[in-house]
């Protein structure tokens, strides 16, 4: 089965595109949001823009109305009769206008009602002004004036109605407006804090996901690496309890078993398996180092030969199992009398090699003395209930004084071991001095 192509990325570029998705989501939600309320705000100000629009044909009866009062001024200040025609026809202009508007839809019934109370108003007066157009010489009659403040005041009286209406549909227009402003605003208000809360839940979720997660997938597959390079001791270090920490716990069980046998398989490499004691590949690797080290430094270090007299008697006395016994006992006796920093090892079948640091030769003897006064002075009893004694000669050398290299170390170690054999046995030798 072919897996889908998704599953190829990495998790990391998995989540990102889904915290990413999420995010893009809330932006085309929130510019959605955003043009919907600014068109719905772009209605209200059409409506707006409408009422003002219906307001102007009362502008223009205000406009006609104060010609007609001009006129009628002109009129009867000069007595002109052309201007009389034009006053007539203004004033036909008027009531036009005033018919007109009963087809506009006002919004209140109050300024229907305005509307009418000023076309009354204005009727009054034109009543007024065509008993006036109809005296033959009105110029200086003191009657036609009185009646020409009369007409005056319904004018007067009508446009202030208009005004009324004005000021009336202005403040309603305002009123919708401020309305429509405090909409948007609450609006915009809603859409920035549910944005906001939508992109801080999705910030959260994208940390507790790299924190929960990505962070720890990291430090795993970092172990994982790790440990195939080698590094046991590595350990992942998870905060959680979930599966991924549970894997960590495994994982970390896993390396400290390999840990453990990886140690015990190095351990076993380098001693030996009767005694405990190093055996003679690490003798040599330790005593290379131990030369190259006192060649660097300066200084001196000796080694001690040791073999078990007569050893083949005890095997063949007791047989070899108490042989093997025996050997525990010297590697034992042997570890004793050392210090930590000396190193001890088997040699070969019953002989043992014993590096000492910083030892002069002299040093190395006394305790090549103490060593085997030590397993001349124990009576060994092995399991077989038989006590049994022994004794060992050794041979005792020093680097760089006997020797110049390790090779060389050796062969006169053991030349003094032979030479403390020669001499009879249960005795220290030191290379040189025999
Ligand atoms: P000497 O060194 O004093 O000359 O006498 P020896 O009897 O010790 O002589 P040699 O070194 O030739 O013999 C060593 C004997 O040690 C031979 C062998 O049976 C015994 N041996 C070597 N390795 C082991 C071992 O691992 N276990 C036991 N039980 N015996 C061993
Ligand atoms: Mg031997
Ligand atoms: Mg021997």
């Amino acid at each position: 089965m072919k897996i889908p192509h998704l599953l190829h990325t990495s998790l990391r570029t998995r989540f990102a595109i889904g915290g990413g998705t999420m995010l893009l989501l809330l932006v085309v939600l929130a510019a959605s949001a955003f043009f919907s309320l600014q068109a719905t705000i772009g209605a209200f100000e059409e409506a707006a823009e409408e009422g003002i629009r219906e307001l102007s044909p009362l502008m223009s009866i205000q406009k006609l109305i104060l010609r007609v009062w001009v006129s009628a001024n002109d009129y009867l200040t000069h007595g002109n009769p052309k201007e009389r025609e034009r006053f007539v026809r203004l004033i036909q202009e008027a009531d036009m206008a005033f018919e007109e508007t009963s087809g506009v839809p006002f919004a209140l019934t109050e300024e229907q009602a305005l509307v009418r109370s000023a076309q009354k108003e204005w009727q009054r007066g034109r009543t007024i002004i065509e008993a006036i157009l109809a005296v033959p010489q009105p110029v200086g009659d003191p009657v036609v004036a009185t009646q020409m403040e009369r007409f005056e005041a319904h004018l007067e009286q009508s446009l202030n109605i208009l005004d009324q209406i004005y000021n009336l549909a202005y403040k309603e227009i305002e009123e919708e407006l401020a309305l429509a402003y405090a909409i948007k605003r609450k609006l915009l208000l809603i859409i920035a804090t549910v944005f906001g809360v939508g992109v801080g839940a999705t910030i959260i979720a994208a940390v507790a996901m790299i924190r929960s997660i990505l962070l720890p997938l990291y430090l795993l597959e970092e172990a994982a690496s790790r440990f195939g390079e080698g590094d046991l001791s590595h350990r992942v270090v998870l905060a959680t309890r979930d599966e991924l920490g549970q894997l960590a716990e495994t994982l970390n069980a896993m390396a400290e078993k390999l840990e453990k046998s990886q140690a015990a398989l190095e351990d076993l490499s380098i001693r030996d398996a009767l005694t405990g004691l190093y055996n003679r590949r690490e003798f040599q690797r330790r005593l290379k180092e131990e030369v190259e080290r006192t060649r660097r430094h300066g200084g001196s270090f000796s080694l001690l030969m040791l073999d078990a007299d007569h050893f083949k008697t005890i095997n063949d006395t007791y047989g070899h199992q108490v042989g093997d016994e025996v050997l525990r006992v010297m590697a034992t006796l042997i570890c004793r009398e050392v210090r930590p920093v000396d190193q001890v090892a088997r040699y070969g079948g019953e002989e043992f090699a014993i590096i000492l640091p910083e030892t002069s030769a002299s040093g190395a003897l006394v305790l090549a003395e103490r060593i085997r006064n030590v397993i001349a002075n124990q009576a060994i009893t092995v399991s077989q209930g038989q006590v049994l004694n022994l004794t060992v000669s050794i041979g005792v050398a020093a680097f760089p004084e006997d020797a110049r290299s390790e090779e060389e170390l050796i062969d006169a170690a053991d030349q003094a071991l032979y030479a403390a054999k020669h001499a009879g046995r249960n005795r220290a030798c030191q290379f040189n001095k025999f």
